[in-house]
């Protein structure tokens, strides 16, 4: 069964994208730490970000930064907090996450409820920022 990534790939679920080509893709995370957090992903289903070969492997970090660049021209920041679990979801995702202290990366911290119209403005925003 695809996982629910796969799914957002494919348009079969909605996503608020932030980018893509043809390897990667990038959207909110639903549940975010902070206005901005994104999730970075390979099409390619693979569960473990270890076991994703060594050439997807460097293509995926550095379309990684390129979206961490557009996140930290939208949204007001010390860095860009950048981490993986992959507990939850079994499609290897990094995570990038607004940041100005260490706590701000906090997993077990009350996510934001953001509204549609908020999600909504931050994915055209970095993804506009993505772009130039
Ligand atoms: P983890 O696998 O532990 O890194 O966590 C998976 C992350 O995916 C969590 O931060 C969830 O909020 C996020 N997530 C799960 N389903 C969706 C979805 N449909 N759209 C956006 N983010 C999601």
């Amino acid at each position: 069964m695809s996982s629910i990534f796969t799914k957002i790939v494919k348009g079969e679920i909605p996503s608020y994208k932030i980018a893509e080509n043809e390897l990667f893709y990038a959207f909110l995370d639903i549940n975010p730490l902070a206005k901005g957090h994104t999730l970075v992903i390979p099409k390619q289903e693979i569960d473990y970000i270890l076991d994703v070969d060594e050439d997807l492997h460097a293509k995926l970090w550095n379309f990684a930064q390129k979206v961490g660049r557009a996140i930290e021209t939208v949204v007001p920041c010390k860095r860009i907090g950048i981490t993986v679990i992959g507990l939850e979801v079994p499609h290897t995702h990094i995570h990038l996450i607004p940041i100005n202290s260490i706590y701000d990366m906090d997993f077990k911290k009350e996510k934001l409820a953001l509204s549609a119209e908020e999600f909504q403005d931050l994915a055209k925003n970095i993804s506009s920022a993505f772009k130039k």
